[in-house]
């Protein structure tokens, strides 16, 4: 045992090969000293516990090549999602569009005034830059920008009805995923939920009868990721608009997505459109920036400007700010929307939602015959239609048309599907498709570079 010890390789001499000199010049003398150091304790460890090496002995710096390209790689790994879900939260959501890119690597390499006024030499508002843009596109009289949604419907409850009630509708109390409950977010801002109605059916009597001293605020939610389909009634925003301004109590809705355009011209399901809920009355309205807006994570609320003041002074709005580099590619997305005629090209969530299905069989085509080749002999391959899905938080069931390539396992070849995805989730680029019926299921719409995606299946 104890000569297998002494046949271990000494780090000094290990360090003065040619090979570990590459390596040194690559990552530094300090992070491979320490890499081959782990390495030596964990060969003692295998001799000590089952007197061998281990496999890698005989090749000590290609093992430790291997480490370092690991431990050197981001954990933010550039993947291909073709899951069929657009939008997907676990995935990063919006892609961001290459003006967006530009405005974020600019601002963050040079100073900007970020809380600077040029032309009155005082200090600027953070927000004030986008808060003009947000007004023109939206129709409000001011704007307040914080980290995510959540946090946008933190700020509003808590800084507008602290210890006092909101008013919500039992049928709109929902869960968006990610321990985001409406109720939990009251109590966490420190108001008093009063519900009112049932599941199925509120009227804007319930609203009415609901309202008392104590009320701060009359909150609507967008149900987005579920519908009571039935024996249903719900008050719109703009009929309790007309309720609060009777009673003097401001509403607030919670959209989640939140469109600023018009999805149903592209013949995908309408969603609520912020400008539209101002138009109706609504006192403050908040939507997300990487969902269906297709910018930077974000929480954007629009509305009355002696609201969005107390937001701005509230001491949660420190907490909750965004950063210069979200502000950059949230304005850059939104100067997108002045050109609305163009946002089918310039946005890459409208472009990839919009893709359209025939357009993806030639695609299909292309790539089928070299997947074939190389899978063909343990899986059959086929293209199928299928339906992708919005994704965060939008409908389950709105489904876009799409084609995607699915792999079956040849029974007598055994080759699991388990098996199939764990070994694309190694690749380089990895691959992420969806398990479903038995089949792998690669959904077409989020793919567009071809070559690359083939490289990683087929080499
Ligand atoms: C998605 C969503 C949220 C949370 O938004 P984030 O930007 O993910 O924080 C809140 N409310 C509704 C209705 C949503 O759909």
């Amino acid at each position: 045992m104890s000569t297998l010890y002494s046949q271990l390789p000494a780090i000094d001499r290990l360090l003065r090969t040619p090979a570990l000199q590459t390596l040194s010049a690559q990552y530094g003398a300090t992070l491979l000293t320490r890499t081959l150091r782990e390495m030596q304790q964990e060969a003692r460890d295998l001799i000590r516990q089952q007197q061998q090496f281990p496999a890698w002995h005989a090749d000590w710096p290609l093992e430790a090549a291997t480490r370092l390209a690991q431990r050197s790689r981001s954990a933010l790994r550039p993947v291909f999602n073709l899951t069929g879900t657009v939008l997907h939260t676990n995935l990063g959501r919006a892609l961001l569009a290459e003006p967006a890119i530009a405005a974020v690597t600019q601002t963050a390499r040079q100073a900007v005034t970020l809380e600077y006024a040029l032309d009155e030499a005082e200090r600027g508002h953070r927000d004030r830059a986008l808060a003009a843009l947000l007004c023109e596109l939206t129709g409000a009289e001011d704007a307040c920008i914080v980290n995510n949604n959540a946090a946008a419907v933190l700020l509003m409850l808590a800084a507008l009805a602290p210890d006092r009630e909101v008013v919500v509708s039992r049928g709109e109390l929902v869960e968006i995923g990610g321990a985001f409950r409406i109720p939990d977010v009251m109590r966490q801002a420190g108001c008093r939920l009063h519900e009112v109605g049932t599941t199925n059916r509120t009227h804007l009597k319930d609203y009415r009868g609901a309202v008392n001293e104590q009320t701060a605020l009359l909150m609507k939610v967008h149900t987005s990721n579920y519908q009571i389909q039935g024996f249903t009634k719900a008050v719109d925003e703009a009929e309790l608009a007309a309720l609060g301004e009777e009673l003097g109590v401001p509403v607030i809705s919670d959209l989640g997505s939140g469109s600023l355009i018009d999805l149903s011209q592209y013949g995908l399901p309408a969603e609520p459109m912020p400008q539209q809920l101002i138009a109706s009355g609504v006192s403050l309205v908040s939507f997300s920036g990487d969902k269906l807006l297709g910018g930077p994570q974000a929480g954007i609320i629009v509305g009355k400007k002696a609201l969005i003041a107390r937001l701005q002074q509230h001491p949660l709005k420190r907490a909750l700010r965004v950063d210069k580099l979200t502000l950059a590619a949230l304005e850059a997305t939104l100067q997108l929307y002045r050109q609305p005629e163009r946002l089918c090209d310039s946005l890459p969530t409208l472009r990839l939602l919009t893709r359209d299905r025939a357009a993806l069989l030639p695609l299909a085509e292309r790539l089928l015959p070299p997947l074939q080749a190389k899978w063909g002999d343990a899986f059959s391959l086929a293209i199928a239609p299928c339906f992708s899905q919005i994704g965060s938080g939008s409908l389950p069931v709105d489904r876009l048309p799409s084609y995607a390539i699915t792999f079956t396992p040849k029974a007598e070849r055994g080759g699991g599907l388990d098996a199939l995805a764990q070994r694309w989730r190694q690749l380089e680029v990895p691959v992420i498709g969806r398990l479903q019926e038995g089949r792998l299921w690669l959904d077409l719409r989020c793919l567009d570079d071809e070559s690359l995606f083939l490289r990683m299946l087929t080499s």
